[in-house]
């Protein structure tokens, strides 16, 4: 029973459901979606915290570029570029049989530094955020020293003596575990059976301790937060949760404005954005799409990628019940090789957060997944990580109508640059194998 009613019951009231529960690809637009300026402050945060978090990671930035080689170009700037992909655009127009009228863009935080995926955000201003508040209360940091004394011994000694622990599918155990243990914390990550063994392996390298669960990433969360309770000088990173996770992903948003502005690329009524982000627990895209709404309002439309075997947001939005449904409830079974987004229960933060902001949620299959990854990497020479595409057929999944308009298509990549290159060669040869366009229906639902 959920909410007091049956899965028999919840099936017949919402019949896009029973195709969830088929594995079938679909879309859904939100009929809830109202106006930015009310759905903003569903979050409970606003531009004002936003700002903070980007104050925040400005003055980490000396800090930072000391500490990682691959941000001082950028002055300690951990941000990623953004791409036009002419021939994936041709590519999509064809193997899905739709007209894309806008530029097809992507934004490259599969690249960016540090950890080489999107939780290089969100993750990382969580570690500072709490960093901070530990060496301002200690007394071993004002706010407006230069932070590179987070590197000398009175600091060190303090961090030493504290613990950080999160859970993960992979990508923010990378990120939290990196910086925690640059810092010099005692770092403890959960990880779900899914996680990929490479990341395991770096992680061990830097000194950080992975404790390995056979569950999902659910039971990897509850578990590392059941143990971090336990311990008072330990701080839980808890994705399902947080707010600090998601600040640091809505600060992309602040930075996109300008990459746009330099790239020519007009936003407006007339010409929209749209964005199309991968989804697990949801902060990731939760985040960025708060973040994007303050920046562009109604002219920015947000769309959430999950894959067929774990769509937990858009189970989550499309019955109401947010984080008191998982996938598993209805016998979906949380298997993918998304890893990324292999998460079987959406934040209820989020989907609070995202119920009147998010334009559409879709679903896609692994296979398509790896076709698509296949294709990024022969017509745009870009190699990714299965979850980080997910994004990729969303303009392909708009209303006809909304994809006439002269908009501008963002699809956000969020991870792949730090696996390895055997690896990355056996997404593509998988892909390789599931390039031919099938005759496929994307089950597109409008309201
Ligand atoms: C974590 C992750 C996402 C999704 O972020 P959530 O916060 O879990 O929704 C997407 N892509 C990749 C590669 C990720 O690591």
């Amino acid at each position: 029973m959920l909410a007091g009613r049956s899965v028999e019951q919840w099936l017949h009231t919402h019949p896009l459901l029973r195709d969830m529960v088929a594995l079938r690809e679909v879309t859904w637009f939100n009929p809830s979606l109202a106006p930015a300026a009310q759905a903003l402050g569903d979050a409970g945060l606003g531009r004002a915290d936003v700002d903070a978090a980007a104050a925040r990671l400005a003055r980490f930035a000396p800090w930072l570029a000391q500490t990682f080689p691959d941000t001082a170009a950028a002055a300690g700037v951990i941000e990623s570029p953004l791409r036009e992909l002419p021939e994936m655009h041709d590519v999509l127009q064809r193997r899905y049989g739709v007209r894309l009228a806008g530029p097809l863009w992507a934004k490259l935080d599969s690249h960016l530094p540090v950890s080489g995926s999107i939780k290089a955000r969100g993750g990382v201003h969580e570690v500072l955020q709490h960093a901070e508040a530990l060496a301002l209360r200690a007394g071993v940091l004002r706010q407006t020293d230069d932070y590179r004394v987070l590197a000398r011994p009175a600091a060190r000694e303090l961090f030493a003596a504290r613990r950080l622990a999160v859970g993960s599918t992979g990508n923010l155990g990378l990120s939290v575990g990196i910086v925690g243990a640059a810092l010099g914390l005692s770092v403890t990550v959960h990880m779900s059976a899914d996680a990929r063994e490479w990341k395991k392996r770096r992680l061990r390298e830097r000194g950080v301790t992975v404790v390995e669960h056979a569950a999902d990433y659910g039971d990897a969360v509850r578990e590392g937060r059941r143990q971090a309770l336990q311990d008072a000088a330990c701080h839980f990173v808890d994705d399902e949760r947080s707010r600090e996770l998601f600040l640091g992903y809505a600060v992309a948003a602040l930075r996109l404005r300008g990459q746009l502005d330099a790239a020519g690329v007009r936003v407006d009524s007339r010409h929209p954005l749209w964005v199309y982000l991968p989804c697990g627990v949801g902060g990731g895209p939760g985040g960025v799409a708060f973040g994007l709404k303050l920046v562009f309002g109604d002219a920015v439309h947000c769309v959430f990628a999950e894959p067929t075997h774990a769509p937990c947001m858009l189970l989550g939005l499309h019955t109401g019940l947010h984080d008191a449904v998982s996938v598993q409830d209805f016998g979906i079974d949380n298997r993918t090789a998304a890893d990324g987004l292999a998460v079987g229960r959406a934040s209820g933060f989020v989907a609070g957060a995202m119920r009147r902001l998010v334009d559409a949620c879709y679903t896609v299959d692994d296979d398509e997944l790896f076709a698509l990854l296949a294709l990024l990497d022969w017509h745009e020479g870009l190699r990714l990580e299965p979850s980080a595409v997910a994004g990729l057929c969303g303009p392909a999944r708009l209303r006809p109508g909304d994809a006439a308009q002269p908009g501008t298509h963002l699809v956000w990549f969020t991870g792949g640059s730090m696996v390895p290159a055997d690896e990355l060669q056996s997404y593509v040869q998988r892909g390789r194998r599931e390039r031919q366009p099938a005759a496929r229906n994307p089950g597109a639902y409008w309201p």
